[in-house]
Formats: structure tokens, sequence, C-alpha cells
């Protein structure tokens, strides 16, 4: 799945190569992807609109057509972008294509068929489940240590790796990020936010700035094509079984809420919970 800064790389990309170029035309191959909230056919509406930038919110790419459209792509669990260049090869299993005047195209391939497109009008963001319910962004200048704080104690009541993850509350760390973070935070992933005390939210809010700008950096250096998905900087992320780059004990994989989160059980010792918690007594 693409996260955060994967998503930083794309959008910079698809302004920097993408933006400018028109529509030519459109090839839907698997219908199902496609989510419409207009009355014409999508190839119909999408050829002659120019693009005119790229946005991202939380998982979401956000493609401006001039006049006045917008695609908004999810891309899921699998979804990948490709762009093919005049000479270049399709790779993947296609979905949907949208061919340019430069004679590129860009394709959306997704072999699990889940990723989404939405193909709406200017603004009409409210038919796409969650993209109005996100969270504070957290590149944003909103996303502030007070603001956070704020957040967790609101939020005092969760596992922290939950409350990381959940875009209502923070737009957007997936969940490869959000175990580099806890990582980083020295945090274990099941450690309810009631019991970190104001040292380790403060350790938390930066570990996020840090381990984000870090994927960033490592994705953009790595200059790979923008379908190519860059791990290999991850220090805990499916590494189950190798050693810790910080203590040497070995990473391990355990099950949060039917997530697979990988952790060092030395760097990131659970917390004890010194209160009594009723709900985990049988009545
Ligand atoms: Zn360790």
């Amino acid at each position: 799945m693409p996260e955060l800064p994967d998503l930083l790389y794309i959008n910079r990309y698809l302004n920097e190569h993408l933006a400018g170029r028109s529509v030519t035309g459109c090839e839907i191959r698997q219908p199902v992807v496609l989510r419409l909230a207009i009355d014409q056919p999508p190839e119909e509406m999408l050829a002659g609109r120019k693009i005119v930038s790229s946005r991202i919110r939380g998982p979401f790419i956000r493609v401006l057509l001039s006049p006045g459209a917008e695609v908004i792509l999810n891309l899921m669990l699998a979804g990948r972008l490709q762009h093919q260049k005049p000479g270049g090869k399709a790779e993947g299993y296609r979905c949907l294509s949208l061919f340019l005047d430069d004679s590129s195209a860009l394709h959306l391939c997704d072999q699990k068929l889940m990723a989404k497109v939405y193909i709406v009008p200017e603004g009409k963001t409210s038919s796409i489940p969650r993209y109005d319910e996100q969270g504070t962004d957290v590149l944003s200048a909103q996303f502030t240590f007070d603001h956070f704080e704020e957040l967790s104690t609101r939020n005092r009541r969760k596992q922290v790796r939950v409350f990381l993850t959940d875009q209502r509350s923070l737009s957007a760390i997936g969940n490869a990020y959000a175990d580099e973070i806890l990582f980083e935070a020295g945090i274990h992933p099941k450690t309810f936010l009631r019991n970190l005390d104001s040292a380790m939210i403060r350790r938390l809010y930066g570990a996020i700035g840090d381990v984000l700008a870090r994927g960033a950096d490592a994705v953009r250096s790595a200059g790979k094509p923008i379908q190519v998905k860059v791990r290999n900087h991850m220090k805990v992320r499916n590494r189950k079984g190798e050693p810790c780059p910080r203590c040497g004990d070995t990473i391990r994989r355990e099950g949060v809420r039917g997530y697979d989160v990988f952790f060092c059980p030395t760097c990131q010792p659970p917390t004890r919970d010194l209160f009594l918690d009723w709900r985990n007594i049988p009545s």
C-alpha cells in the first residue's frame, strides 16, 4: 500500500511530468475500479481536458482537470500508477489508462482490483467514502505538538497504533510507517495512550515528523519509477526474525486488530497498565 512518503513522490512526479498535458483518450479495462459522479461516459468526459495539478489528501491522489473535473485515486492495498513514456512498455495488470497528448500514458494497475478511481465534477467530493472525514494532515501547519497532545488525550482509551493509523484523527499514517514511528519512539504498539506520559507523547510526536521526513527522503533519493514501492530503508517493517538495528534482539511480528505489526521487544517494551481495566474482567 502506498503510504505518505510514496504518495509525496508520486504527487511530485505527476506535477512535474503530467501537469499541463491534455487527455486524448481513456481506456477502461476493469470498470469495477470506477466510481462515477458524472452524467457522461467517462471516456467522453475526460477526453480533451487538461491536467492542471495533483495533490494528496490522506491516502488519496487528487488530479485536477480543466475544465472543472477531478480524478481522485485511492490505490488501496496493491494499486500502482505507471507512467508509460512514448516508446516505453506498459507494465502490470492495467485497469484503467489515460492517454496524453505527448503520446505517454498513465496506467492504474491493480491485480487485486481493490483500487478506486473516482471521477467527479470539481469539488464534489462528498460521495467519496472517507474523503471528507480525513483528520489532521500530519504534513500541515495544523499538526502542532499541542494539537497532537489534545488528540492523544481525546483518544486516551485507544491503543497507540490503532490511533496512529486512524485517518479520522491523523491523515494519514499507514501500517508500515506506523511500525517505524513506534520503533523510533520506543513504544510498544499495544500501549494505551493513557499510559504514555507527556515526555513519551512528545517523543511520539517527534518520531512522526522524523520518520516520515526520512521516508520521503529515502523514496526520493532512490529515484525509482512511480510504480516501485521503496521499502529497504525500513528498520522493523517486514523484518520478522532479523536483528534489531538498535539492540540486536529479534524483530517480532504480532497481530493488532487483524493487522500485522512489527516491533522490537527490547526497544519497545510493553507498558504496564497500572489501573485495573474493568472491561477485561468477566462479568
Ligand atoms: Zn531493539
